[in-house]
């Protein structure tokens, strides 16, 4: 067995929602923490002082496309990008993400597959980069929501059923769908439900049988409605959320990957910043109702995972603090939004046995700061130290 790493003098922050403590030392052997001990009892090995720092997991962002730049009009800019183009900024986006101290995301939709292949090669340690787990294309109706770039249409619950196959055929790591209308087609509407409730029924079952997990893109009321009838996992955005269907979500453990960031983002940058005029009208449209539509849930105790959307227009990737400043903004404590994007966001993805806690057993996903995220959540940009899956990402520690 290698010597440990040794990991001490941090303030611990565990993911698991407990306060901060301190006098801990954490030993890292062969890419997994091996021990969380008193600092006393710290075995002899390489030692790394983390003095006067923040020690936490490497934060998990649940919604990411990693084919897209975050540029005015995302899209326009891929498609007039060769296709190995876009698979070289996947790359680069790959690793400026896990620089960030993110070492995990989930990737629902990027281009012909690319995002696969930047998943394996970050797992085979090629290059750097989270850990990626990915949806290929996401499911919708024809004409609907994705239809454009990140979706493949179907209708009626057969064709849902074989265009889910196509996504495990793929190597897709979990399901998406898309159940209502959204923000970056056009001519859909946010509210309108898409996927009828026998395709989204179709779609659930197919992905369980295979044993993934499903998201879904879900802003009105009616398509949450279906999504929570089908079972899925996760519902993205959830804009025209209601009380009692925040109600359902708590009932049958249904996680909010809020993306607070995607409207806003859209709406500071305007028309100014050249996003499509479609997509400026609907996010002014739905900002506020996304804003109380998360309160809703925060009151409500729905489970709510961190997610950008990372790669929509002036939504860059890498750092996920702006999703979690908006969190905070929407009453959320700055404790609770480093819980949401380390050990719910690892149960909602279904990793909580591999990431999002700093406990014996777990893959080495560590972040260290300076400052403390738990009282202010920017101090996350305070980067010192990333260690992905054991191996490290950024060292700057004096
Ligand atoms: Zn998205």
């Amino acid at each position: 067995m290698p010597d440990p790493l040794v990991l001490t003098g941090a303030t611990l922050i565990d993911g698991t929602g407990a306060a901060p403590v301190s006098g801990r030392a954490v030993v890292v052997r062969d890419g997994r923490i091996h021990a969380v001990v008193a600092e006393r009892d710290a075995p002899s090995g390489q030692t790394l002082r983390l003095d006067g720092l923040t020690l936490l997991p490497g934060l998990i962002n649940c919604h990411v496309h990693l084919c897209f730049g975050g540029e005015a009009d995302p899209g326009t800019a891929m498609v007039k990008e060769a296709f190995a183009a876009t698979v070289i900024k996947a790359t680069m986006r790959a690793r400026e993400t896990v620089e960030a101290g993110v070492t995990t995301v989930r990737d629902l939709g990027g281009r012909d597959y690319a995002e696969l292949s930047v998943r394996d090669a970050v797992r085979s340690g090629t290059i750097p980069g989270p850990r990626v787990l990915c949806a290929g294309k996401g499911i919708c109706i024809t004409g609907g929501h994705g239809w454009q770039l990140i979706g493949r249409e179907a209708d009626g619950p057969d064709e849902v059923r074989k265009a889910v196959r196509e996504q495990l055929r793929a190597g897709a790591d979990v399901i998406k769908i898309f159940a209502t209308g959204g923000v970056m087609t056009p001519g859909v509407e946010p509210n309108s439900a898409q996927l009828t409730l026998d395709e989204v029924r179709a779609a659930i079952e197919e992905a369980r049988k295979a044993g993934r997990r499903t998201a879904a893109h879900a802003m009105g009321s009616d398509g949450i409605a279906n999504c929570l009838d089908g079972g899925i996992t996760t519902i993205e955005h959830g804009v025209f959320l209601t009380e009692a269907l925040c109600e359902r979500m708590v009932r049958d453990g249904v996680f909010l990957v809020p993306t607070l960031i995607a409207p806003a983002a859209i709406a500071a940058g305007g028309l100014a910043a050249g996003i499509p005029e479609y997509a400026v009208r609907k996010s002014l449209a739905v900002a506020d109702r996304h804003l109380e539509g998360f309160r809703m849930a925060l009151r409500a105790g729905v489970m709510i995972a961190a997610g950008a959307d990372s790669g929509t227009p002036c939504n860059p990737h890498g750092t996920l603090v702006p999703e979690l400043a908006l969190m905070v903004k929407g009453g959320m404590t700055p404790a609770a939004a480093v819980h949401a994007a380390t050990a719910v966001a690892a149960r909602a993805l279904g990793l909580e046995h591999e990431t999002g806690r700093i406990a014996p057993g777990l893959a080495a996903d560590l972040l260290a700061v300076d400052g403390n995220p738990a009282e202010r959540i920017e101090a996350l940009d305070e980067v010192r130290f990333v260690m992905a899956q054991g191996r490290i990402a950024v060292n700057r520690l004096k």
